[in-house]
């Protein structure tokens, strides 16, 4: 069904060495010798002249020990943190006056900053802005002409109009050919109306957007109060753009909830065990037109192994996990650091039931000698049938043990019982009265983030919507006898038991991928996990993208390798459904609506293949529906500057499962951020509930008219001057979002035959500046595969369309 002239691209690329440096963590740890007190120990900090140096951060016991660090005439920038562990300071430092540190005593963290970054990010913006030059030459070539825009170096994208709320906006985007270098903002002057003059309805200002150090275009929105017809922004080089303001999703004159129509059926927060319970219903009360399916792969669970760190300072701290899980016995266990209180007791450990007990060492004056290594080794020793213990976070361990009364260890989950601790199954409910992959599909899942609990409403909203209403309401009986609809309200049920029960902000999952010789420990357990929107398989973070990380305590963690975790397995295989043309990725917050692509590579911002002319309007076209119905529920508009490719209007997002839909699978994959917030009033995350479902059921109208679309489209050639004597300029335009395909030497044009392309980041289709008298042999074709006169691209059909490159008379 897809176009079969479009590649599917699949690129690997590298990973800079930027990219690597960056996210490289560096631990130096004492050595054991560094045992007296920092503050003892004169130090001589000598910076030999030619070394580089670092920001590292030092972790200090306390108070005490940052005075003994300014003493050393260390230079610390301004950061001194205090954390449950201490002081951190950042010091810039050489290696040697690092090792002069570490040799008093002092422990250092991770390497925060190095020469190489700045000079990397010194090289990114060369690159960038060299690369931006060559596109405003490009830029300028393009506007040189005779034409209305003659030689602008100014161009305006869009001008939009809308309300939104009891408000009324207009949206300005514009071109600059001098904005990658110049920071000037644009004048935007406004007329009050049809037929009145530039100027009379106002001004306003609109700014630059630029992202990675890459201008992209200027854009801004001021409220006005009546609807401008035409707006002009005059460059500060002096050129004039002039531009006719559209209407941004006017209220379409068909409501598409006839009668009866049935809707609001959500009353609050819904945990993900309640999701999945609240499907099991729908597909029990409505077995003719659902079904509930189970996802191959279980989540890894809502469980942990229960745990401890004993001690303060990090060389004396003990860690200590038990082998069961927490739910499984884990959790009765506990840990004593005993002082015998006498002299010459060797370090020994003892064993009752669940109750470990370590008796620590002293010397011939009855002072504690055992140290947090001799400590974890005798643990692991004698105890290594019920727990593991480590050093905290690599450090050698070469500290003192402090005593320690007994300390239960805990997995720290706070959910009732209800809520399975054993891997989870996901479920997705499958809703159409053909479920046997004969008609088109859909899919929209949420929650891949955990905090995030309005979009899972959304989706029971929706399935709730077309099982309640196919009975009495024709046109969603429409939708269900053509459509094969997957709904997944879950992707990630244990991050959302966690973010519901003990961790509100949870984001990624719940797997700890962290090594015991960095944050495995009890301490770090809210930061572990995988951003389940960062481990897939295209355009990743291991194909050298940006905005995914490959630390384990990261927001945005893409995981130790794409696809690695059971939640994007699952979401892999749902997509890999052969008849699945269209889906919905329901995130928040926002009020976004996206599509791909969704990541660029540094430096240079190099993006992922953007899609065609022809699938960027069938992108836009579908989402003026989508957004107008969403729209009709409170007057809420999703803006102009949030709707487009992700990395255009947001931010480069490696890895995430839209690019995957779109690159890897060919679906029309569309992104919503839904709301205002993760966790909003109960009214607010009500109302969201309501109008974002009324532009998911928009979403099944579109693919329900994908597919029965059987009209063919229809295409225009217009001829205008060009700047270049003998030459015209020609472009394309089509009755529907279409692709054109085109030959300038006579022959039959096919699907190998030129692409008709487009102008550039959010414009419309290109100008091809050609001989005058060229003949033009092209043929149009929509995204459902109509061709335009029904004309077969084979090389052999002569019902293409034919046109001279010549100037209209007159
Ligand atoms: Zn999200």
């Amino acid at each position: 069904m897809r176009d079969p002239s479009a590649p599917r691209w699949r690129r690997r690329l590298p990973v800079p060495a930027a990219l690597a440096a960056a996210t490289a963590v560096v631990l130096l740890v004492n050595p054991a010798s560094a045992v007296v007190p920092a503050a003892e120990r004169p130090v001589e900090l000598v910076r030999v002249a030619d070394e580089e140096a670092n920001v590292v951060e030092v972790l200090l016991a306390g108070t005490a020990q940052l005075d003994a660090l300014v003493a050393t005439g260390v230079d610390l920038d301004h950061h001194v943190t205090r954390t449950e562990n201490g002081v951190v300071a950042h010091a810039v430092v050489t290696a040697s006056e690092a090792a002069a540190l570490t040799r008093a005593g002092f422990t250092l963290g991770e390497v925060l900053h190095r020469p190489a970054d700045a000079r990397a990010r010194i090289a990114e913006r060369e690159a960038t802005i060299a690369g931006h030059a060559a596109q405003n030459r490009e830029f300028a070539a393009a506007t040189r002409g005779p034409v209305a825009s003659a030689a602008s170096d100014v161009k305006i994208i869009r001008a939009d109009y809308y309300t939104s709320g009891t408000s009324q906006i207009l949206s300005v985007e514009a071109k600059w050919a001098q904005g990658q270098t110049a920071a000037d903002a644009l004048t935007v002057e406004r007329d009050s109306g049809p037929g009145t003059e530039i100027g009379s309805g106002g001004t306003q200002t609109i700014s630059r957007f630029v992202d990675a150090g890459v201008y992209l275009y200027h854009r801004g929105a001021a409220p006005v109060t009546s609807r401008p017809d035409r707006v002009r922004i005059t460059s500060p080089t002096g050129d004039v753009a002039v531009a006719q303001v559209r209407e941004w999703l006017p209220t379409p004159g068909d409501d598409p909830e006839g009668p009866g129509y049935q809707k609001d059926f959500v009353t609050s927060y819904l945990t993900p065990t309640e999701l999945y319970a609240r499907i099991h219903q729908l597909a029990a009360e409505f077995p003719r037109l659902a079904e509930i399916v189970e996802l191959p792969h279980r989540t890894n669970g809502y469980r942990r192994h229960a745990q401890a760190v004993l001690g303060a300072a990090a060389d004396s701290r003990v860690a200590v996990d038990s082998l069961a899980w927490g739910h499984e016995g884990g959790n009765d266990i506990s840990v004593e650091l005993a002082d015998p209180g006498t002299a010459d007791t060797p370090l020994s450990v003892t064993v009752a039931g669940p109750a470990v007990r370590v008796t620590l060492g002293t010397d011939g004056a009855g002072a504690v000698t055992s140290t947090a290594a001799q400590v974890v080794a005798a643990l692991n020793a004698r105890a290594g049938t019920l727990v593991r213990a480590y050093t905290y976070r690599g450090s050698a361990g070469a500290g003192m043990v402090a005593p320690a009364a007994r300390t239960p260890l805990s997995d720290g989950l706070s959910a009732p019982a209800s809520v399975s601790r054993d891997p989870h199954p996901v479920y997705a409910i499958r809703i159409g009265k053909h479920r046997d992959g004969s008609k088109l599909g859909v899919l929209a899942y949420a929650q891949e983030h955990a905090r995030e609990w309005v979009p899972p409403l959304v989706t029971v909203e929706t399935a709730e919507r077309l099982l309640r209403n196919y009975a009495h309401d024709g046109r969603t009986r429409q939708l269900l006898d053509n459509l094969d609809i997957w709904i997944a309200p879950s992707i990630n049920p244990d991050g959302g038991h966690y973010s519901f029960y003990d961790f509100n902000s949870q984001r990624k999952n719940m797997t700890n991928h962290c090594p015991t010789t960095g944050a495995a420990d009890f301490l770090a357990r809210n930061s572990w996990g995988v951003d389940n929107n960062r481990n897939y398989t295209e355009y990743s973070l291991f194909d050298g993208y940006s905005g995914a990380s490959a630390s384990c305590t990261s927001g945005t963690y893409a995981g130790p390798s794409e696809l690695s975790e059971p939640e994007n397995r699952n979401l892999d295989w749902l997509a890999s459904r052969p008849n699945i043309r269209f889906s919905m990725n329901l995130h928040s917050s926002g009020n976004y609506f996206m599509w791909s692509p969704g990541a660029y590579a540094l430096p240079g911002r190099v993006s992922a293949p953007r899609p065609t002319l022809a699938e960027e309007s069938a992108f836009w076209g579908a989402s003026s529906r989508i957004l107008a119905a969403i729209k009709r529920h409170r007057n809420m508009a999703v803006t102009p500057a949030r709707t487009g490719p992700i990395s255009d209007v947001l931010y480069s997002a490696a890895g995430n499962s839209g690019d995957m839909l779109w690159y890897r699978y060919g679906i029309y994959a569309w992104n919503f951020e839904v709301g205002t917030s993760f966790q909003p009033e109960w009214d607010e995350a009500h109302a969201e509930t309501l109008e974002f479902a009324n532009g998911l059921v928009e979403l099944m109208r579109v693919a329900r008219d994908f597919a029965q679309d059987r009209t063919r489209p229809r295409s225009t050639l217009a001829v205008a001057q060009s700047a270049t004597p003998g030459m015209v300029d020609v472009t394309f335009s089509t009755s529907e979002p279409a692709a054109v395909f085109y030959t300038l030497d006579r022959a039959a044009p096919t699907y190998a035959s030129t692409l008709y392309g487009s102008a550039g980041i959010r414009e419309g289709g290109e100008t091809l500046t050609v001989p005058a008298g060229s003949r033009i042999h092209w043929f149009s074709v929509d995204s459902a595969g109509n061709v335009e006169n029904n004309y077969r691209p084979d090389g052999n059909g002569r019902n293409y369309r034919k046109g001279t490159a010549v100037l209209p008379a007159g």
